[in-house]
């Protein structure tokens, strides 16, 4: 029996829109993951203002993932003690725990979070809990130059090289681990975009479900109806 692969898919999730969960779907696809686990973060450290309290966040996000037995929402990345921050080394560290020892971890994340990854906390440490999956998220190149690979970690080899996927396997100081792109993800849909438009209007990029509920709990600025 081979290893059993999982997804994890962190984020603010503030509200989750189809975007999210088409990256989460394409990884499966692509990976061939039994599991996506979709965290909300309590407090992400490099976002700053009002996110929507964690507990609403947990909620929308369990309606958006209801289409797809493969996805579940995953508490591991709730808000820590005193307002420390979110960090998804810990957090990996922390899933490492709670799975099987022989499951294979895929950390999911977007291009414009990926261009980003040199500012995380312990970036290459990541690599030493999991491989990384980027989407691709329309305004945010992909090639090679525009990477922002965290020091210490480098490209070793091309390994797949598919147009739906494409595989590096990285070097980092604890080993190696692999990095995957999935190039033709073409969501144009963005969180801020949408709380504010959800203020004026429902928006067809959330699920129904998710947008009933930011009605009922009055999410956003917009008032029940
Ligand atoms: P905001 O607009 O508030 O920054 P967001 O839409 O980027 O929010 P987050 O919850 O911050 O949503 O994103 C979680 C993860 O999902 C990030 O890794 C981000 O890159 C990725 N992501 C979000 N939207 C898309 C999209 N449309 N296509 C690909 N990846 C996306």
């Amino acid at each position: 029996m081979r290893d059993m692969r999982i997804g994890f898919f962190g984020g603010s999730f503030d509200p989750p829109h189809l975007g999210h969960i088409a990256l989460a779907r394409l990884a499966a696809d692509r990976l061939g993951l039994e599991r996506v686990l979709l965290a909300p973060v309590g407090r992400q450290p490099l976002k700053h203002g009002d996110v929507a309290p964690f507990a609403d966040r947990v909620a929308m996000l369990r309606l958006a993932v209801e289409t797809d037995p493969r996805l579940e929402v995953s508490l591991v990345d709730a808000p820590m003690p005193e307002g420390q921050p979110n960090y998804t080394v810990d957090t990996l560290r922390r899933l490492r725990l709670e799975l099987p020892p022989a499951s294979r971890l895929y950390c999911i994340i977007g291009a414009d979070s990926f261009l980003t990854l040199n500012k995380w906390h312990d970036a290459s440490g990541l690599f030493a809990e999991s491989d990384l999956v980027v989407g691709a998220r329309p305004g945010f190149a992909l090639d090679e130059a525009a990477w922002a690979l965290p020091s210490g970690v480098t490209v070793e080899s091309k390994v797949e090289d598919r147009p739906e996927c494409r595989g590096y396997r990285l070097r980092h100081p604890q080993g190696s681990a692999m990095l995957y792109f999935l190039p033709d993800l073409a969501e144009e849909v963005s969180a801020t975009e949408i709380r504010l438009e959800l203020q004026a209007r429902a928006d067809e990029r959330v699920d129904p479900a998710v947008t009933a509920y930011i009605r009922e709990h009055e999410l956003y600025g917009g008032g029940a109806v």
